[in-house]
C-alpha cells in the first residue's frame, strides 16, 4: 500500500529526497529489566543543519486516547561526533537539538511497565513495546527507511531470549548466524522464530505498526493461503499450541479468501499474532502484520479438551476480529486516518464501521468456517442484541456522534456512560447485521454485505486511498442497487432502535424478548431498582444508576452504598434477594451513605422491562432456509 506519510501539522523542515545513507538507525535494549527500562538510540547521518527536532506519538492507532507515551521517557541526550550536543524540550513531546553537521545520536531511556497491548512493558521474564512508545521521530525524516537493531538485556540469563515481531529481520545477531532454533513442526512444516538482530521498515508509519515481543515465549507456526502465520504465547498457560494453529488457520484462510476469492492472495507476507497469556484479560489491537493480544490463561484451549468453551470462543472471535483489521481499517481506512495526525485526536464519523462492521463479521466468520454451530451464533448475537438494548444511552447518542466522539467519551467512561452513550462496537455491529440482511432482501439473496467489503477493498485498500465520509454509504447503494439513505440516517445517524426483527423474519428467524431468568410471561415481572453494583465486593454500592429508573426517581446516585433497605443490613450478597422478595410498586425505605454522610430515600419499585433478546429459528420453506444458511455459512460465496 502507498499512502502519504508526512504527519498533518507537523511542520517538516529542510525535506530533501532520501539516499541510502539518509536511513535512520535505532538500536533498542532492554538495558534495566528489573527497572522496566529499555535504553534506545535514534541516529541520523544527515539531521536538519538548523537544529534537529523531534516527536513522540500522543497515542497508538487502533486505541482512539490520548495516552502521551512521552510521559514515560525517564532521561535524554544527544551526541554528535563524541561530543553532546544541546537539547531542549520544546512541548508536550517535542525536543529541539542544538544545530550540528551530524551524525546526530540520541538516546533516552523509557520505563516500560504497562501490561497492555498498547504500550511497553518489561520485567526479566520478557519485554514487549509498541514503537509509538520507544521510536522518537525525527521531524522532517518521516518517509525515511529505517534500520532498527534489536538485543537482549545482558546476562547468559538471557541467552535464550527471542523476538517476535512482523518487522522484517535482515540479520541476525553474530551469535545466533547459521543456528536453527526451530518452532514447533506443524503439518505446514518448521518454521523459526526469530533471533534478535537488525530489522528494517520502510518508513516511520511502517515502523511503529509492527509491535516487538522478547523472551522465551511458545511458539508455533502454520501457513494461511501460503502465507506464514505465527502464534507466539506469553505467559504461564497450558496451551494446545496445535489445535490452536488449526483454528486459527481456518479463520485465516477464510478471511483472505473472503476479500480475494480469485486469487486467494493475502495483503502482507507474513502474520504474528503476539499473545499475552494472563490470569485475567481480555484486549487486542491490530497491525497491518500483526496483532497483540491478552487473554485470560484460562480462554486458551488444554491439551485434550475437544469442545469449544465459552471463554475459548472469546478468544477466537478477539483473533478474528484483530486479524479482520488486517484489510478493514489497516488498508481500508477512513480518510482521516490517512495519514494519521500523532500529535493530536484524529476525528472520524466511521468508527461504526471499521470496528462495529469488524465487530459484526468477527464472530460470524466462527459460524462460516464452521468453529461453532449456528445456533450458537445465534446465541451469541442475540447476546449483543440485548446489551445495547440495555442502556438508556443509546436513544441519544448515534454511532456516528460515538465514533466521533471516542476520544472523549468511549475511551473515558465514567458513572454516566451507560446513560448519555452508545458502543459503535456493539450498536455498528447489529448496523452491520441489518445492513447486510436488507441488502439480502433486496438483492433477492443476490448480494450481501460482503460484496461491499469487497468492493471497498478494490476500490480503497488496494488502491492506499482513505475512504472518505459517505463512501461506505455510496458503495452500499451501489451494490443493494438502490438508495440506503433512509436506513443510513436511521441506523447510522439516528438513537431509534433498529427494526431488526421484520429484517429476520426473512430468514425464518424469530427475534423475541424477555424479562432475564423470567420464564414465564404470563406472571407479573419483577421488580427492579434499576442500578448496577460496583465497587468492594462485599458493599452494595451502585456503580451505574440507569436514567428513568426507580432508583434516579428516589435521588440515589451512583458512588452511593446503600448499606439497608426497611431497616435491615444490605450487603452485594444479598441485594437481589431483598429486590426480589418485593412487588412492583412497593415503596422502599432505602439508607445509604453518600460519601460519609447517610441519607435515606423512598424508592417506589418499578417492573424490569424485557432485555433479554432470544432468537429462534423455525422450520421454513426451502427459499429462506437457503438465505439463512448463505448468511450463517457464505454458502452463496
Ligand atoms: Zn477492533
Amino acid at each position: 500500500m502507498t499512502r502519504k506519510s508526512t504527519p498533518r501539522s507537523i511542520p517538516s523542515p529542510s525535506k530533501t529526497a532520501f539516499t541510502r545513507n539518509d536511513s535512520i538507525r535505532y538500536r533498542i535494549t532492554p538495558s534495566r529489566p528489573e527497572a522496566h527500562l529499555f535504553e534506545v538510540s535514534v541516529t541520523l547521518h544527515s539531521p536538519d543543519r538548523a537544529g534537529q527536532r523531534f516527536m513522540l506519538p500522543a497515542w497508538i492507532p487502533g486505541s482512539y486516547m490520548i495516552r502521551e507515551f512521552a510521559k514515560h521517557i525517564v532521561s535524554l541526550a544527544a551526541m554528535s561526533q563524541g561530543k553532546p550536543v544541546a537539547v531542549e524540550k520544546t512541548g508536550k513531546a517535542e525536543w529541539q537539538c542544538a544545530p550540528c553537521k551530524g551524525p546526530l545520536t540520541v538516546t533516552y531511556e523509557v520505563y516500560a511497565w504497562d501490561l497492555s497491548v498498547r504500550a511497553a512493558h518489561l520485567d526479566e521474564t520478557h519485554g514487549f513495546f509498541n514503537g509509538t512508545s520507544v521510536f522518537l521521530l525525527p521531524l522532517g525524516c518521516e518517509d525515511a527507511p529505517c534500520e532498527i537493531e534489536i538485543l537482549p538485556p545482558e546476562g547468559v540469563a538471557y541467552a535464550e531470549w527471542r523476538v517476535a515481531t512482523s518487522l522484517a529481520q535482515t540479520q541476525a545477531l553474530a551469535g545466533d548466524l547459521g543456528q536453527k532454533r526451530p518452532g514447533k513442526r506443524t503439518s505446514a512444516g518448521v518454521l523459526p522464530s526469530k533471533s534478535l538482530g537488525t530489522f528494517t521498515a520502510t518508513n516511520y508509519d511502517d515502523l511503529i505498526d509492527h509491535p516487538v515481543e522478547m523472551g522465551t515465549f511458545t511458539h508455533i507456526a502454520f501457513e494461511a493461503c501460503g502465507v506464514p502465520h505465527h502464534i507466539a504465547i506469553t505467559g504461564r498457560h497450558r496451551c494446545d499450541m496445535d489445535r490452536l494453529a488449526a483454528d486459527l488457520k481456518k479463520i485465516c484462510e477464510a478471511q483472505i479468501r473472503f476479500f480475494e476469492p480469485k486469487s486467494g492472495k493475502a495483503p502482507m507476507e507474513e502474520y504474528w499474532f503476539l499473545v499475552m497469556a494472563v490470569g485475567d484479560g481480555y484486549g487486542g489491537l491490530e497491525h497491518r502484520a500483526s496483532t497483540a493480544l491478552i487473554c485470560s490463561r484460562d480462554d486458551l484451549p488444554r491439551e485434550g479438551d475437544t469442545k469449544i468453551t465459552p471463554g475459548y470462543r472469546r478468544f477466537l472471535g478477539l483473533a478474528s476480529h484483530e486479524y479482520f483489521h488486517t484489510w478493514n481499517v489497516k488498508r481500508i481506512m477512513p480518510a482521516a486516518f490517512a495519514p494519521y495526525d500523532l500529535t493530536r485526536e484524529n476525528h472520524t464519523r466511521q468508527l461504526w464501521f471499521f470496528e462495529g462492521i469488524t465487530s459484526y463479521y468477527d464472530d460470524l466468520f466462527l459460524s462460516r468456517t464452521r468453529l461453532i454451530e449456528p445456533l450458537t451464533y445465534l446465541e451469541m448475537l442475540a447476546e449483543t442484541i440485548g446489551r445495547v438494548h440495555a442502556a438508556p444511552g443509546r436513544l441519544k447518542q448515534s454511532v456516528a456522534d460515538s465514533s466521533f466522539d471516542a476520544w472523549i467519551k468511549y475511551y473515558r467512561q465514567d458513572e454516566n456512560s451507560p446513560n448519555a452513550i452508545v458502543s459503535y462496537y456493539q450498536k455498528g455491529a447489529l448496523v452491520g447485521l441489518a445492513l447486510d440482511l436488507t441488502i439480502r432482501e433486496a438483492t433477492r439473496g443476490k448480494r450481501s454485505l460482503d460484496d461491499v467489503m469487497r468492493a471497498l477493498w478494490t476500490g480503497y485498500g488496494t488502491q492506499g486511498d482513505g475512504v472518505p465520509e459517505g463512501g461506505v454509504e455510496a458503495v452500499a447503494n451501489e451494490i443493494a442497487g438502490r438508495s440506503l439513505e433512509k436506513f443510513f440516517a436511521h441506523a447510522v445517524h439516528g438513537t431509534e432502535d433498529l427494526d431488526l426483527k421484520s429484517l429476520f423474519d426473512g430468514l425464518a428467524i424469530d427475534l423475541t424478548w424477555r424479562v432475564a431468568g423470567h420464564m414465564n410471561p404470563k406472571d407479573a415481572p419483577p421488580p427492579t431498582l434499576g442500578v448496577k453494583l460496583g465497587g468492594e465486593a462485599h458493599e452494595a454500592k451502585l456503580a451505574h444508576v440507569f436514567d428513568g429508573s426507580a432508583a434516579m426517581d428516589a435521588g440515589l446516585s451512583a458512588g452511593d452504598a446503600i448499606v439497608a433497605i426497611d431497616g435491615l443490613r444490605v450487603t452485594a450478597a444479598n441485594f437481589d434477594r431483598h429486590i426480589k422478595s418485593r412487588k412492583v410498586g412497593d415503596t422502599l425505605l432505602v439508607t445509604a451513605f453518600r460519601r460519609d454522610e447517610l441519607m435515606a430515600f423512598n424508592v417506589t419499585l418499578k417492573p424490569q422491562s424485557p432485555q433479554q433478546c432470544v432468537l429462534t429459528m423455525r422450520d421454513t420453506p426451502i427459499d429462506a432456509k437457503r438465505r439463512r444458511n448463505d448468511w450463517l455459512w457464505g454458502e452463496a460465496h
